[in-house]
């Protein structure tokens, strides 16, 4: 049985950027975000990195280069003990209108189809109402918002919906230590 941890990239992860990550050197982490990954590793629990990448289909950036921001991640998040299991991304822009660009759940439903995921004991953390929605959408368990990257924005769209997060953190690494006490591994 995997019980997974889904987590958005941009905003709670890493830095987000009005003008998108490029490039390796723009992909800087949040403060303890790799530590939020190791904690959660050690704690039993699967990682899987779930992201919008419109920068690949608005031609931006080339695959590669998503590739090399990808192995950054990857090898920060190892140096401080963790693992990231998998990365899910949507390349397309919005006008493509796929069934993977979040709010939809495709990147979550390939992911559980490709690992057999238990949904229903799984969880997302993000820091947009999409990624708080793409959750619902696919039927996670419990979602987490973050006050990193947009969150506070986030908080008030979520309001206006009348969708309320299980738990609203500083933070990934607070998002964690929440999961942990709340979330059976
Ligand atoms: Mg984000
Ligand atoms: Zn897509």
């Amino acid at each position: 049985m995997e019980h997974i941890v889904f987590i958005d990239r941009d905003g709670v992860i890493n830095m987000d950027s009005p003008d998108y990550i490029k490039s390796r050197s723009e992909f800087e982490f949040i403060p303890r975000s790799p530590e939020a990954i190791a904690l959660l590793t050690q704690k039993g629990f699967d990682v899987i990195v779930i992201t919008n990448q419109s920068v690949i289909g608005r031609k931006m950036i080339t695959q590669e280069t998503l590739d090399a921001i990808f192995q950054k991640m990857k090898v920060g998040v190892k140096k401080a003990g963790g693992k990231i299991k998998d990365i899910f991304f949507c390349p397309h822009t919005p006008r493509e209108n796929c069934s993977c660009r979040k709010p939809n759940p495709g990147l979550i439903l390939d992911a559980q189809k490709k690992y057999q995921i238990s949904l229903d004991q799984s969880c997302l953390v993000g820091d947009s109402a999409k990624d708080i929605e793409c959750a619902l959408n696919a039927g996670c368990a419990k979602t987490v918002l973050v006050k990193t990257g947009n969150g506070p924005k986030a908080q008030q769209e979520l309001s206006c919906k009348g969708i309320s997060p299980d738990y609203i953190a500083l933070d990934l690494y607070e998002a964690a230590c929440w999961i942990i006490e709340n979330v059976k591994p």
